[in-house]
């Protein structure tokens, strides 16, 4: 039979480049952790857009920060200031304890902007040789899309038929302090990483790696860069996951959450240092520091503080952590996580879960063929985690 959501598939898939692999499912409707068809069925959002809506879906203070600032102004680029920039650079500079921020849109695009940050601030601070600036980066990092951003990949199927690569870049195993210190030459300028590798599977480095990783950077004047783009604004139960082990990154690089999942804004932030390393001409965005991102950003960021999202974030994730291991299943192979960010590893493929999961009212996306990721807006209550694990016991039991 025809539905409104046999048609959107079918149009989606004979008009859109092939470069997705979505469940089967067109959602119409958010709001909060639930999302609707356009049949009016409801599901609970457990990807949460990769960590774009920890606040929830159309929270409504973002919400009405958009509605407020479209009846404004919402554009005028950087050849002109604009009246909220300036509140939110001091608002994101606050949070994170640095002097600037820089702001772009996609999380691509503040990987790509900490990259030349780190590249001259190699060269014009450090003095490393022009040309021979080196970063480092972890296996299995995840950090966009773009050129800058596959050049780091270490997944073979990220780069295929895109080279050549941008070079000056070495990968390390993740969480690995000795190929770290055995990989740092006089040119590097940066070593980047995730606190945690969320598309390579919620994979957490080894206890005392950030924090011995950012002393080994300091000890060799290289910068330490924190990926938080995925993790950071609550997600694992602190602000920023560096928070985990008291690091604070020479460069943060935000994003998704930043914006609510209302309206795009990333960004890096650093001392003057580092950032100052910019000047004008040397980087920028159309869009970048937008007064509707501004606008919505304040109110996202907001959100996160007043309705304290962290600490919801740390005592439900332990929360759901635990009733999840309780689950007993020969093909569950690891359950790990930090705050609402979880994977549950299994001995086989997990996309066949997740259309049950679907099934069940729960959306959920595999990770790397074997892993489930359960990361839903920081928002929800513990009913609705009670009704979420009702719902994969009977799947993976
Ligand atoms: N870095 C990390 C850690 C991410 O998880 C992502 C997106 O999933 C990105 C960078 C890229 O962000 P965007 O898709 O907004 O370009």
């Amino acid at each position: 039979v025809t539905t409104k959501t046999t048609e959107i598939i079918e149009q989606t898939n004979k008009f859109g480049a092939n470069n997705y692999h979505p469940l089967p499912i067109v959602i119409a409707k958010a709001e909060g952790v639930w999302v609707e068809s356009p049949e009016g069925n409801r599901y609970m959002d457990m990807l949460s857009a990769y960590s774009a809506v920890n606040q929830g879906h159309r929270h409504p203070k973002i919400i009405q920060a958009l509605k407020d600032q479209a009846d404004k102004v919402t554009l005028t680029s950087r050849a002109f200031h604009n009246d909220q920039l300036g509140p939110w650079y001091e608002k994101i500079c606050k949070l994170t304890n640095k002097d600037m921020a820089l702001p772009m849109n996609t999380g691509a695009e503040a990987v790509e902007t900490a990259l030349k940050a780190a590249r001259r601030w190699g060269y014009d601070v450090k003095g490393i040789a022009e040309n021979q600036a080196e970063i480092i980066a972890c296996t299995g990092n995840f950090h966009g899309r773009t050129m800058g951003a596959v050049s780091l990949s270490s997944d073979p199927e990220y780069k295929r038929g895109f080279g050549p690569m941008l070079p000056g870049i070495k990968l390390i195993p993740y969480g690995d302090l000795e190929a770290l210190t055995a990989a740092i030459t006089p040119n590097t300028a940066a070593f980047l990483m995730e606190p945690i590798q969320g598309e390579a599977g919620i994979l957490l480095p080894p206890e005392g790696f950030l924090k011995q990783a950012s002393e080994l950077c300091k000890q060799n004047n290289v910068l330490f860069i924190a990926d938080e783009i995925q993790v950071g604004l609550a997600r694992t139960g602190k602000m920023f996951a560096c928070d985990w082990e008291d690091v604070e990154p020479d460069m943060l690089i935000l994003g998704k959450a930043l914006g609510g999942g209302v309206f795009p804004i990333s960004c890096v932030v650093a001392n003057s240092d580092v950032l100052g390393v910019f000047n004008p001409g040397s980087h920028g965005s159309t869009f970048g520091g937008n007064p509707l991102a501004c606008a919505v950003s304040l109110a996202a960021l907001d959100v996160i503080e007043e309705e304290h999202l962290a600490e919801r974030s740390l005592d439900l994730g332990k929360y759901f952590l635990d009733q999840l291991k309780a689950i007993s299943n020969p093909i569950i192979k690891e359950i790990r996580g930090k705050g609402l960010f979880i994977g549950v590893e299994l001995t086989e493929e997990a996309r066949s879960y997740c259309e049950q999961l679907k099934e069940a009212g729960l959306l959920c996306k595999e990770t790397h063929d074997t892993v489930i990721r359960f990361a839903p807006p920081l928002i929800i209550t513990k009913q609705e985690i009670d009704w979420a694990i009702e719902k994969i016991q009977t799947v993976l039991s």
